[in-house]
Order: structure tokens, then sequence, then C-alpha cells
């Protein structure tokens, strides 16, 4: 397995792929006066950020599975124990 796959892999191509649509956005904006294009190149920059969000939240998620192997599946509670019966 390589180091981005899964949900990290497609977060990391819609930054790409968003980032690009970013940046045609803005320089076509300012060079065609258009405010409709700079808007919402700003807009593409909010999804930006929040994709960047998204990113660490994913990264930090795997580091906190991955300490000292202790999963939730592993806890093995009855439901007796969870009282939730
Ligand atoms: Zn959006």
């Amino acid at each position: 397995m390589g180091r981005y796959t899964g949900k990290s892999c497609r977060l990391i191509t819609m930054m790409v792929l968003t980032s690009s649509f970013f940046l045609a956005e803005i320089v076509t904006g300012y060079t065609t006066h258009s405010v409709a294009l700079i808007a919402d190149s700003f807009h593409m920059l909010s999804d930006i950020i929040s994709l960047v969000v998204g990113f660490i939240a994913v990264k930090v998620s795997l580091e906190l599975g991955n300490v000292e192997g202790l999963k939730f599946q592993d806890l093995n509670l009855s439901e007796k124990q969870l009282g939730i019966r």
C-alpha cells in the first residue's frame, strides 16, 4: 500500500483539481474584469481550505487509530457491560 490511499488520495486529487480551477478563474477573472469569476474563485479557495481541514482530519484519525494498536472494535465489551440491552 502506498502512502496516500483511499480517502487521502481522493482528497489530494480534489485539492489539485480545485486549486487549478481557482487559479484559472482568478487569472481569467482579473484579465477579463469579471467580478463573477473572481467571486467564484474565492469560493473555490474556501473549498480548498475545507479539503485541507478534511485531509488533516483523516491523517489525525489514522494516527490515533494506531496508538498502541487500540481500536474501538478491540474493546470487546458485551452489550450488558455497556448497558444497552
Ligand atoms: Zn464549493
